[in-house]
């Protein structure tokens, strides 16, 4: 047996499972849309619910589902605390803010420890893509855990995924973890839609952009892997104190300078799936 290069065996591991799995659509949605980042704490939670919103005010129907099966944010950002129903083994999605909403912190405590292991992951995802009755949608958004991990490689191999959207802060260390990230959809096959710079500078009362985490380095990562950039979205209070809140600024703020920016990138994405 060949140790030597382990990454290798993986890489080859994960090509040829990925070609022998019949991949399922998720029933209820014209197109799947994920949202993911290699690296925590950038905002990817923040982006899939205020797109989700903007989706919606553009006259799309959205569902949004929360794959993160160790750390939800759903509940909070979209401040739901009820139990989904069910039909047999079916999940109904909470709908709040007109869009449909399904996370496994729907039905868990919220202090209870996530001690999921590997399969079980798998199985949650399954559950939430084939057995939610999710209805006459134009959009699933998938808020995705961080990582390139178990989450991100069931999505790829056993769902028909239209694309995804990486968000990144504009910092080395973000985005390092970026590029294994357009590595991993690439190799397995997923369409990267473009990359979202978020966090990318804070607009100053003198007008002056200030780049606390740096300048330009999501659209130059996104240039050097020929994707695309879909723009910036700046540091603003106001996005964390409307998510704390459970309304995200979109929902709250309509006509919020950031909301703006939510706006514009729904339709950007609306036009490419027409
Ligand atoms: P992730 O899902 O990547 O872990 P979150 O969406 O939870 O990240 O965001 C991390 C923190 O950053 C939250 O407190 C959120 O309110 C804040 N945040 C995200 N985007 C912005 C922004 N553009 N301006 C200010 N705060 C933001």
């Amino acid at each position: 047996m060949n140790n030597k290069n382990p990454g290798i065996n993986e890489e080859l591991k994960v090509k040829a499972q990925t070609k022998n799995i019949k991949k399922n659509p998720i029933n209820g949605t014209k197109f799947t849309i994920a949202i993911s980042s290699a690296k925590g704490g950038v905002g990817k939670s923040t982006f899939a619910t205020n797109i989700s919103l903007a989706l919606k005010k553009i006259g799309c129907k959205v569902g949004l589902l929360d794959a993160d099966i160790y750390g939800p944010s759903l509940p909070k950002l979209f401040s739901i605390n009820e139990k989904p129903t069910n039909e047999g083994s079916i999940l109904n999605p909470i709908l709040k803010y007109d869009i449909q909403c399904m996370s496994i912190g729907f039905l868990t405590e919220e202090q209870t420890p996530m001690i999921w292991r590997g399969p079980m992951v798998t199985s949650a995802i399954r559950t939430f893509t084939q057995k939610v009755a999710w209805k006459d949608l134009d959009f699933i958004i998938v808020d995705m855990p961080p990582g390139t991990g178990d989450t991100q490689l069931t999505f790829s191999q056993e769902i028909n995924m239209d694309g995804v959207i990486i968000i990144s802060t504009p910092q080395e260390i973000a985005l390092q973890d970026v590029k294994r990230g357009i590595n991993m959809f690439d190799k397995l096959g997923v369409k990267i839609i473009g990359l979202v710079d978020n966090m990318s500078h804070f607009l100053g009362d003198d007008g002056k952009k200030y780049p606390i985490f740096g300048e330009g380095g999501v659209k130059r990562t996104a240039n050097e892997f020929k994707k695309n950039f879909l723009g910036e979205i700046p540091i603003n209070s106001e996005v964390g104190k409307y998510g704390d809140q459970g309304t995200p600024i979109v929902e709250a703020s309509p006509d919020h300078k950031i909301s703006k920016i939510y706006l514009d990138l729904a339709e950007k994405i609306k036009s490419i799936y027409n």
